[in-house]
C-alpha cells in the first residue's frame, strides 16, 4: 500500500527521533501520530481522532494550537515525556515552486527535554534548571552540571558513592548517563525524581569531549579553565554534546566550566537534605522549607544564588567573613539597603534573556530586559559609589555594575518603551533610531491616510455615502458597498473604475486600479519597515550575544547584592546574631531558635518559640555530645534541627536566629531520624535506619555534626537499646565529632557519666494535675519518665482508655520496682478493664479481648510509639 508524501515525511523525521514524542508542524497546529498520538492524547487529556489509513488501519491522530503549544510542552514534560518539535522549513508556496506534489520541508528543529528549557513560561523563575552528566573513566568519576538558562557549567570529580548526595543538592532536572553505567544508575530516577536519559558509550569518550570543549570555548587548551581530569572532561563533553544534540547544533552561550572542589563546601547528604528540609519541605514543595523562610531577595537570579549557597553552604572562612561583611554593612545602613531594594525589585531575569537571545529564541522584550538591568545596575551602582567604606563582598560586584553603559546607551537609543513579544510583531525600533526605516513607515502611514481620502472620492463618484474601503487578509484592501447598489456599480460608467471581486448575502465588493497601487506600495514599505526591524533586531542581539560574558557577570553581581541585602533585611526583621564562624572546635550557640518552626507558631497560635541553648564548643571540657531525652512533643526534634540549621546559616555568611553564635565550621552534617515509614520505597523501615547510621558512622571526622533523632526505634527494645549504645559509643570515640543525640531509652543516660564528652541533656516538661505542660526548654539532666499517658490524653483518646492505660502502667512500674521480671505476673493481677461497670464482662469464665490482648504483649519489647498503637487496640478491643 502506498504511503501519502506526507506520511512518508513524518515517518522518515519519526524513525530518527524514536525516543521523543514528533510535534510535526502543520499550519496553525502541532499534529502528533500512531502511538505518539495515543500517549500524548492520554496524557494532555485532548481527543484522539483519525486521519488516513497506514497499511490498512486508522491513523491515530491529535494536535494541539501551536499558540498554546508551551502549556502542552510543559505537561508532557512533566510527565516524563521528550518532544522533538518539527517545523515547516519553508512555506507552502515555496514547496509548490519546487514541484506541484512537493511535501513542505520539515525537520525536527530543538528536542525539548528536562534539562533543555529556556522558556520563561517552562522555566520556575527562583530555581536553577540544572542539566547534568555523570562519567566514569576507568577508576575515577566525574559530575558536571549546566544551567542552559543561565548559562552557567560547572563539574567536579566525584566517587560514585557521593553521586546521591551531589544530586540530592543540585537536584538536576535531567541526569546524562553512558549507557554502560544506566542499569546501575537507574534507581536515581525513583529515589531523586531525575529524568535519567542514556547516551552511546561514545558521547562520553574523553577524547573526543576535549577537543569539542576546545572547540565551543574556541581555546587551544583546557587549561586556560583549571586541570580536569578525564572523567571530568568527559562528563563536560557529554553535557555539551547533549545540548548540541538537543538544540540541533544551536549551541546557546556557555559559560568557562567551574571546577567545584569537594572539601570547600560543607557535605550534606541526601537524606540529612531531606530531614532538615533546607530547600524542600517534607512533603516536596518550597513552603515549609528553611529557604521559605529566609528568602527575602527582590530578583530572580538572587533567589536562584540564594538557594545554591544553602545546598552548598561553604567551608572557606575568609569567604563566610567577607560575606557576613556585606550582610553586617546593610544591617547598618538601612536605609541605603531599602534603596537598593527598591532598585533590585525593578531588575529583570539578565541571565534568562541573554541566554534566549543567544539561542535565537528571545524577542524584543529579552533586549528590554538587558535594558532595563542595566538601567537598574546603573542606578544601584551610583547608590553605592557614593559610600566609601564599602567592604568587600559589596564593593566586588559593584564593579560589574559599571562599564557597560555602550550597550545600554544603544538600547536605548534603538528601543521604544513599551516592547512586542515577537520581532515580526515590529513597531519595537524608536523612531528616529533609523532614516530608512522611518522612511518606509511614513510611507506605510501616510498610505493609510491616502485611503480614508480615496473613500471620500470614491463615495462623491458613486454618490453612495455608505461604500466604505475596508480590509482583511484574503482580498486586501476593498471597496464595499451593499447589494442594492450592487447593479448600478456593475454597469457602465462605474464599471470602469470598479472591478468586482465578491458578492456576499448583504455586501459586494470592488477593487481598483488606483486602490490596488496603493495597496502594493503600502504592502512594500510595511515590508520593507518590517524588513528593516529585523535586521536592526538581529544587530542588537548581537551585540548583546558578544557581550555576553560581560552581562552575566553583571547578572551575578546583581544577584549577589540582591542576596546581602536580603540576608541584612531578614537579620533586622527577625532580630538575629552575627554568627562568629572559625577554626576553632567551638558549637556555642546562646538563645537559639528554629526559624521554620518558630514562624510557623506566629502565624498559626501567636505562641511564643522558646529559645534554647547548645553547647557542644570543644575548648577546655565542654561535652561534644549531648544526649536529649524527654516526653515525645516535647521539642527535642526541633532543638536537634534548629542546631544545625544555625551552622549552615552561618556558614552560607547569614545571620542566624540566636543571641550568640560561635561555630568552629563544619565539614559535613548527618541528620537521620528513626525508622518513620519509608514503605513507598518498599525497603524495612529498620533497614535504611540502619543504613544510615552505617553511613554516618563510615563518613563521619571530627569536624562533622551529627544529629541522631531516636535512632534505633524501629526494633524491639533491647535490640534498639543496644544499637543506639553502640553508635553513641563509637560517635565519642572513634569519630569524634560534635553530635546531638535524641532518645527515649533513659537507660543511655548512664553513659554520660562512663563517657566524658557526653552530656546529658532533657527538654522539661511540668506535671499538673494529671497533665503535662510542655515548657520547650531544655535544660541539663534526663528525664524521669515519658509522659506518654499524658502525651496520649493530649492527643483526644478517650477517658477510660487514659484511666486504664495509668493503671496498667502504675502496676507495670510498680511490678519493676519490685524486681518482678515477669510482665503477665503483674498483669494477671490486674483489675479487668471497664469503660462502665454494666459494660464489664459478667461471665467470669469469659475472658476479655482486652485481657486476651493484655496477656499477649511483652511490656519489655514496647516503645512508647508501640504502646500507643496497643492503647488504640485496648481501646477497639473493649
Ligand atoms: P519531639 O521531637 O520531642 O516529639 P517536636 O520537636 O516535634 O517534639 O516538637 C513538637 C512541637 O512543639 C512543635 O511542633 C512545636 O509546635 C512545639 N515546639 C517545639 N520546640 C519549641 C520551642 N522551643 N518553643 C515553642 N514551641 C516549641
Amino acid at each position: 500500500m502506498s504511503v501519502t508524501p506526507m506520511m512518508a515525511q513524518y515517518l522518515e523525521i519519526k524513525d530518527a527521533h524514536k525516543d521523543a514524542l514528533l510535534f510535526y508542524r502543520m499550519g496553525d497546529f502541532y499534529e502528533m501520530f500512531f502511538d505518539d498520538a495515543v500517549a500524548a492524547a492520554e496524557a494532555l487529556d485532548i481527543a484522539l481522532t483519525k486521519r488516513g489509513k497506514h497499511d490498512g488501519a486508522d491513523i491515530p491522530m491529535c494536535g494541539v494550537p501551536v499558540h498554546a503549544a508551551e502549556g502542552y510542552l510543559l505537561t508532557l514534560i512533566r510527565k516524563g515525556f521528550r518532544v522533538g518539535v518539527c517545523e515547516q522549513l519553508e512555506s507552502p508556496a515555496e514547496a509548490k515552486k519546487r514541484g506541484s506534489k512537493s511535501v513542505v520541508k520539515r525537520d525536527v528543529v530543538r528536542i525539548v527535554t528536562p534539562g533543555t528549557l529556556t522558556e520563561e513560561t517552562l522555566l520556575e523563575a527562583r530555581k536553577h534548571n540544572f542539566l547534568a552528566a555523570f562519567s566514569v573513566v576507568r577508576d575515577e568519576s566525574a559530575l558536571a552540571w549546566a544551567d542552559m538558562s543561565t548559562g552557567s557549567v560547572q563539574v567536579m570529580s566525584l566517587p560514585q558513592t557521593r553521586l546521591g548526595a551531589e544530586l540530592a543538592r543540585l537536584s538536576p532536572a535531567e541526569l546524562i548517563v553512558s549507557e554502560a553505567n544506566a542499569q546501575d544508575l537507574r534507581y536515581l530516577e525513583e529515589d531523586f525524581g531525575i529524568a535519567l536519559t542514556d547516551l552511546p558509550r561514545s558521547a562520553f569518550d574523553s577524547t573526543a569531549a576535549e577537543t569539542r570543549l576546545k572547540d565551543v570555548y574556541s581555546v587551544q587548551s583546557l587549561d586556560a579553565f583549571g586541570q580536569f581530569s578525564r572523567a571530568e572532561v568527559a562528563a563536560l563533553g557529554a553535557v555539551v554534546s547533549y545540548i548540541d544534540l538537543t538544540q540541533k547544533g544551536n549551541l546557546p552561550l556557555l559559560l568557562p566550566p567551574k571546577q567545584e572542589a569537594q572539601n570547600r563546601t560543607v557535605q550534606i547528604d541526601a537524606a540529612t537534605r531531606r530531614n532538615l528540609e533546607l530547600t524542600q519541605s517534607m512533603s516536596g514543595g518550597r513552603a515549609g522549607s528553611l529557604l521559605s523562610v529566609i528568602d527575602m531577595t527582590a530578583t530572580a537570579p538572587g533567589a536562584r544564588l540564594l538557594e545554591q549557597r544553602l545546598s552548598s553552604p561553604s567551608r572557606d572562612h575568609d569567604l563566610i567573613a567577607d560575606r557576613l561583611d556585606g550582610v553586617s554593612y546593610f544591617v547598618n545602613h538601612t536605609a541605603l539597603a531599602e534603596d537598593l531594594r527598591s532598585a533590585l525589585r525593578a531588575v529583570p531575569d539578565l541571565e534568562r534573556a541573554i541566554s534566549r537571545l543567544s539561542l535565537d529564541r528571545g524577542g524584543p522584550r529579552d533586549l528590554g530586559a538587558v535594558r532595563k538591568a542595566l538601567e537598574q545596575a546603573g542606578a544601584l551602582s551610583q547608590l553605592l559609589a557614593a559610600q566609601d567604606d564599602l567592604p568587600k563582598s559589596v564593593s566586588d560586584p559593584l564593579t560589574d555594575l559599571q562599564g557597560r553603559e555602550h550597550i545600554l546607551d544603544q538600547l536605548d537609543e534603538m528601543l521604544v518603551a513599551e516592547l512586542p513579544l515577537h520581532v515580526r510583531d515590529g513597531g519595537f525600533i524608536a523612531p528616529g533610531a533609523h532614516e530608512e526605516l522611518d522612511e518606509a513607515r511614513t510611507l506605510r502611514d501616510e498610505g493609510r491616510s491616502v485611503i480614508a481620502s480615496m473613500q471620500q472620492k470614491y463615495q462623491s463618484l458613486t454618490d453612495v455615502s455608505s461604500l466604505k474601503i475596508k480590509h482583511n487578509n484574503v482580498l486586501g484592501y476593498f471597496v464595499e458597498t451593499t447589494a442594492t447598489h450592487a447593479e448600478r456599480m456593475m454597469s457602465a460608467p462605474l464599471s470602469d473604475t470598479f472591478i468586482h471581486r465578491q458578492t456576499t448575502a448583504n455586501q459586494v465588493r470592488f477593487t481598483t486600479v488606483e486602490l490596488s497601487d496603493l495597496e502594493a506600495r503600502i504592502q512594500s514599505a510595511g515590508d520593507q519597515a518590517q524588513g528593516i526591524e529585523k535586521a536592526l533586531f538581529e544587530e542588537l542581539r548581537h551585540l548583546v550575544v558578544s557581550m555576553a560574558a560581560e552581562l552575566h557577570q553583571t547578572s551575578r553581581a546583581l544577584a549577589a547584592l540582591d542576596v546581602l541585602v536580603a540576608l541584612a533585611n531578614l537579620a533586622t526583621r527577625e532580630n538575629w546574631t552575627r554568627p562568629i564562624v572559625d577554626d576553632s572546635r567551638s558549637f556555642d550557640i546562646v538563645a537559639g531558635r528554629h526559624p521554620v518552626v518558630e514562624a510557623s507558631l506566629k502565624r498559626q497560635s501567636g505562641d511564643e518559640f522558646i529559645a534554647n541553648s547548645c553547647d557542644l564548643g570543644g575548648d577546655g571540657d565542654a561535652a561534644s555530645i549531648w544526649l536529649l531525652t524527654g516526653p515525645n512533643m516535647s521539642g527535642k526534634s526541633t532543638f536537634l534541627r534548629q542546631n544545625a540549621l544555625i551552622a549552615i546559616l552561618a556558614q552560607i555568611g547569614s545571620y542566624v536566629p540566636a543571641e550568640r553564635a560561635h561555630i568552629g565550621s563544619v565539614s559535613q552534617i548527618f541528620s537521620r531520624v528513626g525508622a518513620s515509614d519509608d514503605l513507598a520505597r518498599g525497603r524495612s523501615t529498620f533497614m535504611v535506619e540502619m543504613v544510615e547510621t552505617a553511613a554516618i558512622l563510615n563518613q563521619s571526622d571530627d569536624r562533622a555534626l551529627v544529629i541522631l533523632d531516636e535512632i534505633g526505634r524501629g526494633t524491639s527494645t533491647y535490640d534498639g537499646l543496644s544499637i543506639a549504645w553502640a553508635t553513641l559509643e563509637h560517635l565519642h570515640d572513634v569519630n569524634r565529632c560534635r553530635a546531638l543525640f535524641a532518645t527515649h531509652y533513659h537507660e543511655l543516660t548512664v553513659l554520660a557519666g562512663k563517657l566524658d564528652g557526653v552530656k546529658n541533656a532533657t527538654v522539661a516538661v511540668k506535671e499538673w494535675e494529671g497533665d503535662v505542660i510542655f515548657l520547650h526548654e531544655v535544660r541539663e539532666g534526663s528525664a524521669d519518665r515519658s509522659y506518654g499517658v499524658q502525651v496520649a490524653k493530649l492527643a483526644g483518646l478517650p477517658k477510660s482508655v487514659i484511666a486504664r492505660a495509668r493503671t496498667v502502667l502504675d502496676a507495670l512500674e510498680k511490678g519493676s520496682r519490685e524486681g518482678k521480671a515477669n510482665p503477665s505476673t503483674i498483669i494477671d493481677d490486674l483489675p479487668l478493664f471497664s469503660v462502665a461497670p454494666s459494660a464489664a464482662p459478667t461471665d467470669a469464665s469469659e475472658t476479655s479481648p482486652v485481657v486476651e490482648l493484655l496477656e499477649e504483649i511483652q511490656p519489655d519489647d514496647l516503645s512508647p510509639r508501640d504502646a500507643l498503637d496497643l492503647i488504640y487496640k485496648l481501646k477497639a478491643a473493649s
